[in-house]
Order: C-alpha cells, then sequence, then structure tokens
C-alpha cells in the first residue's frame, strides 16, 4: 500500500472523487503528524478524515467511540469497503473478545473500534503495547465534557491512555458540538498538541425546512406519506400516546410503519429499530428517545409532529434527514397546545436529585427561555435556516431559498390600528394579564375571566370586534418578536410593555407586519412539488422507475446479507448510477460510492440490472 495516495484511497475503498469541505485539511494534518479537531456537523463525513490518513499509516489506527451500534455500523462498512476493521465494546462475549483482541495483535486489522471503557483494562493495555498503534481518533470527542449532555467519563481517561502507549500517536477528535466550553475541554482534557482546529458550517443545505399549522395535524401526516410513500422517514411525536396513535393509524392505512419509545420493552425497541434501518419498515413513529446513533443515510424527511423543546434539539433530531446529502425536508407542526405541553415538562423537571432547589429553578428558567426562542422560531416570518444559524452563533443567509418563509409569498400589512388596540388595553389594565386575556378583551369576549377581572371596563374592550382571534394572536406575536411587548419568564407569561410600545401609541411609528399571502388549500403550502417522491438530483431528474428497479436489488442483497440496505449502497448512489447509466466497469466507477471492492461484490448484477431496464424500456 506504500504507493498510494490519499486519492486512490478515497476512490478505491470509499468510491469517491473529491474530499468534501474540510475533509482533506484534516487528513493531511493527520498524515503529517499533526493532532485535529475537527467540529463538523452530523453528515458532514467525519469519519472518512481519519479512516482514509489510517490506510496510509504504517501502524494501525484505534477509533473511540461511544456507542455500540454506531461503532458495528461503522465496522461493517468499513469491512463492505474491504477494509479490515473490528470492534472491541460489550456486546462481544468473552470468547469473541478474546478472538478479536488476537486478531488485532497479530496485526489482521487496520482500523479498531473500541468502547472507552475498555481502553484501560489491563487486557487491552498488554495487547495494544505489542503493537504499533499510529493513530488515536475520538470520535464524538464532546462526551469528554461536563457541559456537554453526553458526558461519559470514562472519555476523561483517555489522556491517560495515551500516555501508557511506548510512542505517542497522533490523535484526532471529532465532534458535532460547537460550544466554546466543550471545545476548551476536549483540547485540554485530551491534550491535544499544537493541533490544527477546523470548524465547518453548521448549515445543511440539502434540509428544507418547513413550519406549519395545520388545524387537523392527522390529516397532515396522512397527506404527507401519501405524497411520500417511497421515502423513509421519521415522525417525532411528544408523548407515548401520541406515537401509539399515529402509528396506528398509519398501519391502518396500509403503511409500513413502526413505533419505538421509552415504554416498549428493550427487546422490541430494538426489533423495530432493525426494521426501520434494513428498511422494512418505512415510516418511524417515534418520541425523542428514538435516535441516538442511529446513522441511516437515507432518511428523506422528519416531521415534528409537536414542536420539540429547544433549538438544540430540534436541529439534532430534523438532522438525521438527508445524512447522504440529497434533498430532504424538516417539517415542524406547531401548536400553540405544544407550547403548553413543554411548558408543563419543565415545571415538572427535577433534576438531579443532589441538586438544591434554587439550581433547579435556574435550570427550569433556561429552559423556558430555550422554549422560548423555539416558539420564535414557528412564528417567524424570516428565512427559518438564517434562523437556527444564528441561533447557534453563524452568521445565516438572510434569505436560503429553501425553507418554506423563503418560499412563501408575503405581503406587507399595516396592522397600526389593531396594534395600537393591543398595547393600549395592555397598559390600562390594572396587572399584568397573559396573551389570551389581552386578544379576548379587544375582542369583546363576554367570558368568565374577563368579567372577573373586570376587563370589560377596560377602555380598550371590544375595540377589534371584526379581527378574528387568530389574526389578533399574529399581531401579538408579532409585536413580541419586535420588541414592543415583552413576556415574562414565569411559567404563565404576562405580558408588558417596552418603551418601543409608547412610539406606537404616539403614532410615531406604525407596525408593518408580513403576513403569508392566501395559501394554497393543501397542508404542504410552501412546494409544490409535493406529490412526487423526493428523489431528485442536482443534475437532472431521476428516472423513477429505475431507481425503485435498482432500489429493489439492494434490498434483496442486503436481506441475503443480513446487512443495512445503505451500507450496500447508498440512495445517493444509486441516483448516480440512474443518471450516468453506467455499461461497463470503467464506467461503473465513476459513480460517486463505487469503490473497487463494492464493484467486485456488487457491480455486476447492478450492471445488469441496469442493461435488463434499458432493453425494457427501448424496444
Ligand atoms: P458524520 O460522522 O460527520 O455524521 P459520516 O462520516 O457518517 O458523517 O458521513 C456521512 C455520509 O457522507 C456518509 O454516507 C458518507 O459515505 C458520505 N461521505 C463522506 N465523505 C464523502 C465524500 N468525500 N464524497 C461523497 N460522500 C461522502
Ligand atoms: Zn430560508
Amino acid at each position: 500500500m506504500a504507493e498510494m495516495t490519499k486519492y486512490d484511497v478515497l476512490k478505491k475503498y470509499f468510491g469517491y472523487d473529491t474530499f468534501r469541505e474540510g475533509q482533506e485539511m484534516l487528513t493531511d494534518a493527520l498524515l503529517s503528524g499533526r493532532d485535529v479537531l475537527g467540529i463538523m456537523p452530523t453528515g458532514a463525513g467525519k469519519s472518512l478524515c481519519y479512516q482514509v490518513p489510517a490506510l496510509l499509516m504504517p501502524g494501525i489506527t484505534l477509533v473511540v467511540s461511544p456507542l455500540i451500534s454506531l461503532m458495528k455500523d461503522q465496522v461493517s462498512a468499513l469491512n463492505q469497503a474491504g477494509i479490515h476493521a473490528a470492534y472491541l465494546n460489550s456486546s462481544l462475549t468473552p470468547g469473541q473478545y478474546t478472538k478479536a483482541l488476537d486478531n488485532m495483535v497479530r496485526g489482521i486489522y487496520k482500523i479498531v473500534y473500541v468502547a472507552p471503557e475498555r481502553l484501560m483494562t489491563d487486557r487491552f493495555l498488554q495487547a495494544v503495547r505489542g503493537i504499533g498503534v499510529s493513530m488515536v481518533s475520538v470520535d464524538e470527542a464532546h462526551c469528554i465534557s461536563q457541559w456537554g449532555q453526553d458526558f461519559r467519563p470514562s472519555y476523561v481517561r483517555i489522556s491517560d491512555f495515551i500516555h501508557q502507549l511506548g510512542q505517542r500517536p497522533v490523535v484526532g477528535a471529532f465532534t458535532a458540538t460547537a460550544t466554546k466550553e466543550v471545545r476548551e475541554d476536549i483540547l485540554a482534557l485530551l491534550e491535544l498538541k499544537d493541533p490544527v482546529i477546523l470548524t465547518t458550517g453548521f448549515d445543511r443545505k440539502n434540509l428544507r425546512f418547513e413550519v406549519e399549522r395545520p388545524r387537523d395535524k392527522m390529516k397532515a401526516v396522512m397527506d404527507y406519506v401519501a405524497a411520500h410513500r417511497q421515502d423513509c422517514g421519521i415522525i417525532y411525536c411528544i408523548t407515548r400516546k401520541l406515537v401509539e396513535e399515529v402509528c396506528a393509524r398509519l398501519i391502518r392505512e396500509g403503511y409500513n410503519a413502526t413505533r419505538y419509545h421509552a415504554g416498549l420493552s428493550d427487546e422490541e425497541r430494538k426489533k423495530n429499530q432493525d426494521d426501520f434501518i434494513y428498511d422494512r419498515c418505512r415510516i418511524m413513529v417515534a418520541t425523542n428517545a428514538f435516535g441516538m446513533g442511529i446513522d441511516k443515510s437515507d432518511v428523506r424527511y422528519v416531521i415534528h409532529y409537536n414542536m420539540p423543546k429547544n433549538i438544540e434539539s430540534y436541529y439534532q433530531e430534523a438532522g438525521r434527514a438527508g445524512r447522504d446529502g440529497l434533498p430532504s425536508e424538516c417539517i415542524l407542526y406547531y401548536s400553540g397546545q405544544d407550547v403548553v405541553t413543554n411548558q408543563f415538562f419543565i415545571d415538572q423537571m427535577n433534576g438531579t436529585e443532589q441538586m438544591d432547589e434554587p439550581t433547579r429553578e435556574l435550570i427550569r428558567e433556561r429552559e423556558r427561555e430555550r422554549l422560548k426562542k423555539m416558539t420564535f422560531y414557528c412564528l417567524t416570518n424570516e428565512c427559518l435556516r438564517d434562523y437556527i444559524l444564528r441561533y447557534f452563533g453563524e452568521y445565516g443567509p438572510n434569505y436560503c431559498g429553501n425553507c418554506s418563509n423563503c418560499l412563501t409569498q408575503f405581503e406587507e400589512k399595516d396592522v397600526t390600528e389593531t396594534a395600537r388596540c393591543l398595547i393600549g388595553c395592555v397598559r390600562e389594565s390594572p396587572r399584568a394579564y397573559g396573551m389570551t386575556m389581552i386578544a379576548d378583551t379587544v375582542r369583546g369576549s363576554k367570558n368568565a375571566k374577563i368579567t372577573r377581572c373586570h376587563m370589560d371596563e377596560n377602555p380598550y374592550y371590544n375595540t377589534c370586534g371584526d379581527i378574528p382571534i387568530y389574526q389578533l394572536r399574529q399581531i401579538l406575536n408579532h409585536l413580541v418578536l419586535n420588541g414592543f411587548l415583552f413576556l415574562t419568564e414565569d411559567a404563565y407569561p404576562v405580558v408588558g410593555l417596552t418603551k418601543k410600545a409608547q412610539d406606537v401609541l404616539d403614532g410615531s411609528i406604525p407596525v408593518i407586519m408580513k403576513a403569508a399571502k392566501e395559501r394554497p388549500k393543501a397542508s404542504g403550502a410552501a412546494s409544490t412539488d409535493r406529490k412526487k417522491s423526493t428523489v431528485k438530483a442536482a443534475d437532472g431528474p431521476v428516472d423513477d422507475v429505475l431507481f425503485e428497479k435498482l432500489r429493489t436489488l439492494r434490498m434483496d442483497i442486503a436481506r441475503k446479507e443480513k446487512i443495512p440496505p445503505y451500507i450496500v449502497f447508498s440512495d445517493k448512489t444509486l441516483v448516480h448510477m440512474c443518471l450516468l447509466r453506467p455499461s461497463d466497469k470503467e464506467e461503473m466507477l465513476k459513480v460517486s460510492g463505487v469503490g473497487e471492492m463494492k464493484f467486485k461484490k456488487y457491480g455486476d448484477v447492478f450492471l445488469q440490472a441496469i442493461k435488463g431496464y434499458h432493453l425494457q424500456s427501448e424496444p
């Protein structure tokens, strides 16, 4: 292998012609002996950054990884590509563990994935001292930090482990978590030496973000899946009960759906998860318990049946769509009730037992603040991608052209008159109330709460009787989002006035609101191409029939070999095949994702399938 270059490795084993943004720089750094820290969003291709150099280095590469499922997936993908790799974790029987360890010492593997708990065991240390370790790569490196959500104490001992090795290997660390505290922890606790640090943007251009407010969420889901029958997708619900309802309905309507939540037995969870990964079920309905370590690359949509509790969770869950880089959709169905449910969860939060009450309240307050930002995401008329990126401290595009707001035509409406009534009503109230009370007052509602609080004596009572309640809410939200009013941080937020509010009452500034022009009736407002499946490629339309044919072939192979279909070939590779329609080996190797080894295994059958299709469609 000595004469191979990194490009040869990329092509031969992984079937790719070019590195992606950042990959080459990190590969080069590792090959030149420099430590690296790579901060890249999910799906950016972190693993390649250490797998390519691993094959070019003289000794073996140890990859520390926290999740058993992730290790298994990575190792089977490597073996598929013709690279000798193995994993060492608690899922192996003692016999299997011994065998794998022996093989490692005998130099059979180029890459070994290992659970952090194993590193400092006598057996592992002894085994590893006898062989040359060229590189230690730390996957999900944020697990080393107590600031992160996935703290793993055994990660802290990785640097001890590295000290135990005779010669210090080059060290690479990779994560998708970008906060400053976590980054500093990684640098310090892993003792990285003069590392090359690379952060690639968090933007996932192939994801389309949408927020909808369907009156009937169940119907919206049914419409969506009916228009995307061929696609794999995840539907996240906020409660187990909803998961059960949505899943049952899908099954009743004849869909291949399955479910996942903490109320199911371990056994059933595992089975359902596998059904989804192996494409036996196309739709997964789940609570947020589902997804850690799910590497499935061809998830075409992620629907949130409810608004999640914060943007971090949302972006992580929605980000499970489109890891292969193909166009995919992230859709959130918002309703006011979601805010109430999340608030309830926050109130119920107890943290860990050792926490004292002030700390607990502090945490609750932070959660409320984050929930508010999540809610604003659902209400804003600005670019959704921009909103998310700014939340993570990046400069967004302002206009991305690929979110429901950028794709909706808005018109500007002067709502100064109504805004004045709302603001006036707040000012004239004897005490502070929530949004609903204010809206009900200007609408002239006669409900019991209004009379009990004497709001019917407010000078602005019934000044907007002709404006529908949902519009009043929109305007109130607009006033909050734009700093005319503010909401308190309490469990039941009340509305207060800011300085800017006075200017509206004085008549010195108008209130202009962007409002969507009449939307088409269907629930899917943003995209006009709803009726088709989502398989589109950048360079042209894809023949759906051929694509399905290749997909079926892939499924057959996967079943026979008992591996997930996307490990045979990704959707992206199949799409590329449909576009190029290769007729011989040389052409087939030009398809992105087809390397030498994959060609040897599957090249011929896929060539046959494409040829057969030609004959059939061009008599
Ligand atoms: P991460 O670990 O950063 O979430 P992965 O390493 O799982 O991402 O890679 C995501 C997907 O991108 C995989 O399907 C992988 O095969 C693909 N990929 C990685 N690098 C490239 C590349 N240079 N060209 C094309 N596809 C790539
Ligand atoms: Zn946008």
